[in-house]
């Protein structure tokens, strides 16, 4: 399932290919993703320049020059290919069930096997009264996320840190993969009440969840660039975690002379070290 990072480097890589372009054809080959396309779907992407693209949580947002956002989210399985003018596919392929050429003649498609991602059309002055966004806390990058701020979220919180971490209200975007990685980070159990995570705790959580995302931020950017070829499919990649999927593996960085724990929580697995997260 890609990650807030995966997310944000598609994002960088769509906005490298489309930003100042006009879509000069769009096909949409289902009516349906996860949910029903918006009638004239492929019609209303036709003609339109991409003002500009930017992420808010895991959802990526093309903003058109009539004033309607296209919005992707890629599910559990979506995923954006970006071909050059004449490299791509002649026909769409397997699982292809959007296909945008651009007035620069680069082909963009969105493959989704499993079908859980999804698009819509929504005016911008509406996005933020949008049900997908109008309860989702800040961007862990941005400035909104600081420890004063979460400590404020987290006050009467009776559930687990890490339930807490997960939940979009409190921060936006954040998944399984980096709260254990930053809870593992900032030394706080993923066990621990998340109301007793304030003042030195929220100080220590706070720049460990932007650091995780930024590193893998930048390994994605490379595996970009590594990967610089004419036809060029965005949207995973492999990183190296300290703890998550490590189960019995000596904790990286610690003296505990023990090994990453996994315990499920919330029917998620978790990954930590009980000596050095508390
Ligand atoms: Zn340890």
């Amino acid at each position: 399932m890609p990650e807030l990072p995966e997310v944000e480097t598609v994002c960088r890589g769509l906005a490298a290919a489309m930003q100042g372009h006009r879509i000069a054809a769009a096909e949409a080959r289902r009516p349906d993703l996860r949910f029903p396309l918006p009638a004239d779907f492929a019609a209303r992407l036709a003609g339109r320049r991409v003002d500009r693209i930017a992420r808010r949580a895991k959802y990526i947002r093309v903003f058109l020059d009539d004033g309607w956002v296209l919005v992707v989210h890629l599910g559990m399985s979506g995923r954006m290919t970006i071909d050059a003018p004449g490299a791509g596919p002649a026909e769409p392929t397997r699982h292809e069930h959007v296909v945008m050429t651009l007035d620069s003649g680069v082909r963009i498609g969105f493959v989704d096997p499993r079908r859980f991602g999804f698009m819509d059309l929504i005016a911008a002055d509406a996005l933020d009264a949008h049900p997908w966004f109008a309860q989702l806390g800040p961007e862990p990058l941005g400035n909104g996320f600081d420890p004063v701020g979460l400590s404020a979220a987290l006050r009467g919180r009776r559930t687990p840190i890490k339930a807490a971490l997960l939940d979009q209200r409190v921060v936006a975007g954040l998944g399984n993969i980096y709260v254990c990685e930053a809870l593992f980070r900032s030394g706080i159990s993923p066990r621990r009440l998340a109301a007793t995570v304030a003042g030195r705790r929220a100080e220590r959580l706070v720049p460990a969840v932007r650091a995780v995302l930024e590193e893998a931020i930048a390994a994605g950017g490379s595996t970009l660039r590594d990967h610089a070829q004419p036809s060029g499919e965005l949207g995973y990649f492999q990183h190296d975690f300290r703890v998550y999927g490590r189960e019995g593996t000596p904790c990286p960085g610690c003296d505990c002379g023990g090994a990453v724990r996994r315990i499920v929580q919330g029917g998620r697995s978790t990954f930590y070290c009980p000596a050095r997260q508390r």
